[in-house]
């Protein structure tokens, strides 16, 4: 079976970063959806709450009840509530949805501030307010997501200056609170001021920036490791795997592990990926299966989640969202 490793180590140098950013531990709203991309669900909420991190934002309903004893505050960032929690917030992506909540449920507003996804827009905030109000919801927040935090083009600065607007246009009411950084946008500000970030990536260690910052000290979480299936010699010109793909150049001792792409290692990787040992993977991966010119009864993958997107063409929240909740996490 494929495992993954979890370092602690390494997830609380990361959160010390973090925190050196936000300038108070209060301030992060550690984001743990899709199963804390790949990591764990449970595993890292755990780790979270030892370190000290009380805030959590989640996907949906479901993951917010998984974890709610570990937190004080829950963001759940689409699902809408038949019940009211006294923990966990939802999200008002659309106003046409702000009848969908039950009365008395705790809520956040998102503001479309130029991403064009989720969030209402900035010219229906009275509205929706009265909206709000009218259906008995309790608004504790107003927040928006950046589309473009991590690039150089100047559309953060663009979508960061109608947030900026629309801040100012509700200060009077005293006991909302605002939020809009992510990652990459935390790691862009200088002098971070708002009431909190909701960090992922980040604390995960696999943040890319195209700017320095100190966001290059982070250092990634989680490894992936196969077990050895069976090893044999694979002479000149002999071929391994579906289609052939690999064909020996000389006599070389090929071992088969137990992981593939049903583990959600992506099929992708195959073409010419080294593990960070340089051990040649030899021809495709397989559904539960995949060779490398190795010997080693336990082979490390990746530990570096960036390093495998390289290869596939893709990015690193897409490799560590694929791995399969059934692999075995280990905390070192
Ligand atoms: C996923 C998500 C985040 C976290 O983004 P990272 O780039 O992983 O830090 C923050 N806010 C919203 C709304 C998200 O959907």
């Amino acid at each position: 079976m494929a495992s993954i490793t979890l370092s602690k180590a390494n997830f609380f140098h990361n959160l010390d970063i973090i925190k050196e950013q936000t300038q108070a531990i209060e301030k992060i709203a550690l984001v743990l959806k899709d199963n804390a991309y790949g990591h764990g669900l449970c595993e890292m909420a755990k780790l979270a709450k030892e370190y000290g991190i009380t805030r959590a934002v989640v996907r949906s309903n479901e993951e917010a009840q998984t974890i709610e004893e570990f937190f004080e505050y829950v963001l759940v960032l689409a699902d809408t509530p038949k019940i009211p929690s006294k923990k966990i917030r939802y999200t008002i992506n659309d106003i046409k949805k702000i009848s969908e909540f039950a009365k008395d449920s705790l809520v956040e507003l998102k503001i479309d501030t130029g991403m064009s996804r989720n969030g209402i827009a900035s010219h229906e905030m009275q509205e929706a307010l009265s909206l709000i109000k009218e259906q008995g919801l309790n608004l504790e927040a107003v927040f928006t997501h950046h589309a473009c935090a991590d690039e150089l083009s100047g559309e953060y600065e663009k979508q960061k200056e109608k947030f900026e607007k629309i801040k100012k246009e509700l200060s009077k009411y005293s006991n909302l609170r605002f939020h809009s950084c992510n990652s990459a946008a935390l790691f862009r500000e200088e002098n971070f001021d708002e009431d909190m970030v909701r960090v992922g990536i980040g604390a995960y260690g696999c943040l890319e920036l195209p700017f320095p910052s100190n966001a290059e000290e982070l250092r990634p979480v989680l490894s992936l490791y196969a077990q050895k299936n069976s090893s044999r010699e694979v002479n000149c010109g002999d071929c391994v795997g579906y289609g052939g793909t690999f064909s020996a150049k000389k006599s070389v001792l090929v071992s088969n592990y137990d992981f593939g792409y049903a583990d959600g290692f992506l099929r992708s990787c195959a073409q010419g990926y080294k593990t960070p040992d340089n051990t040649n993977i030899a021809g495709r991966i397989s559904m539960d299966n995949s060779s490398f010119v190795s010997d080693k009864e336990e082979l490390l993958i990746f530990n570096d989640a960036r390093d495998v997107a390289k290869y596939a063409g893709t990015i690193s929240y897409e490799v560590l969202t694929a791995l399969k909740p059934h692999l075995k996490r280990r905390l070192v």
